[in-house]
């Protein structure tokens, strides 16, 4: 899905937000739905990629004074240790964005751990009636550390990567900056124990533009039986959702215990990775909740190794369970 090619000289900014949060019961004079985090910190690192390496050129960090949430969420000074004075040091947001967006440069590609950042920052920009376009790539360096780590489809906190790499821990979690500092130590210790053009390879076909929607779900209605259940979506993922075309099998649907898999493709927007899971409601009746997204390395990864559990075992999948798997029966909710 990135269309920018990464060669000497491309530019990386790994960044991590703080934002805190509404507190429960209070009132506010807007709906809280459209701002469910002000952030409070932002941090970044920026990189220049260099024969196969990562070469670290600045660092940013930026405490930001909310405008509406003043008061420090309970979890949120627990988690970053932050008081309810630190929150009336640093700039308004809109100024800590501008500098954050020149730290940026022109043509970086964005890094984050996990995939809440930059919701959160076009939530932000939004809210504050600023421009929220980013027109800039987001790599999200979680599943790429996850399947260079041999942890294939785990979700990792940044901490379990650093010991993973055993980076020296020189300052708390939880602080912005701290987070992207760490964050990048762990992208480059990815480039330093991988082939570069192996990373290059998983990095390019992770990448996403953050300004389009990517995912896209379903809840069927009810039926009574599993297969009725995924009949009541199998129109939603047979067409692109952005064009509406017949999607083509790259392969085709195939079931194990309650999860339908598939890969897609449309001639115009690329390939989508489908996932349909069959789900009981309490009156016994089986309905099925589709979700298709154009796809990232870990999707193909994850489709072909069920593909491969499937046609060994079939529907029943593996019989030594992982245990992560261990609930994967169709429970009642
Ligand atoms: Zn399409």
């Amino acid at each position: 899905m990135l269309s920018k090619k990464i060669v000497d000289g491309c530019e990386f900014v790994v960044f991590d937000l703080e934002w805190n949060q509404p507190i429960p019961g209070k009132a506010y004079d807007f709906d809280c739905s459209t701002l469910t985090g002000e952030i409070i910190e932002i941090g970044a690192c920026r990189y220049v990629y260099e024969n196969g390496d990562l070469v670290l050129k600045d660092v940013f960090s930026a405490d930001v004074v909310p405008a509406v949430y003043t008061r420090l969420h309970y979890h949120v000074r627990k988690v970053t240790q932050k008081k309810n004075s630190d929150l009336k040091k640093g700039q308004p947001f809109e100024q800590a964005y501008k500098r954050f967006r020149e730290f940026c440069g022109p043509d970086a590609i964005l890094v984050g751990w996990g995939n809440s950042d930059p919701a959160m920052l076009k939530m932000n920009l939004k809210f504050f009636g600023m421009d929220h376009k980013l027109g800039m790539q987001f790599l999200d360096l979680q599943p790429i550390f996850s399947f260079f780590a041999g942890q294939k489809g785990k979700q990792r906190s940044v901490e379990a990567a650093v010991d993973f790499y055993n980076i020296e821990k020189k300052d708390i979690f939880h602080s912005a900056t701290a987070d992207a500092q760490y964050t990048g130590e762990v992208f480059e210790e990815i480039f330093r124990h991988n082939k570069p053009s192996e990373v290059i390879s998983a990095i390019s076909s992770s990448s996403v533009d953050p300004d389009v929607k990517n995912e896209f779900s379903l809840v069927g209605s009810e039926a009574k039986d599993a297969e009725g259940a995924l009949k009541m979506v199998e129109g939603f993922v047979s067409v692109c959702p952005l064009c509406g075309k017949k999607l083509e099998d790259e392969i085709s649907r195939f079931r194990i215990r309650k999860s339908q898999y598939a890969l897609f493709s449309c001639i115009e927007h690329g390939e989508l990775f489908s996932r349909t899971r069959i789900k009981k409601n309490k009156s016994g009746m089986f309905y099925a909740s589709a979700v298709l997204r154009f796809a990232t390395q870990t999707d193909y990864y994850l489709v072909a190794s069920k593909k491969e559990e499937f046609d060994k075992y079939g529907i029943t999948g593996a019989p030594a369970v992982p245990a992560e798997e261990k609930n994967d029966e169709i429970d009642n909710l």
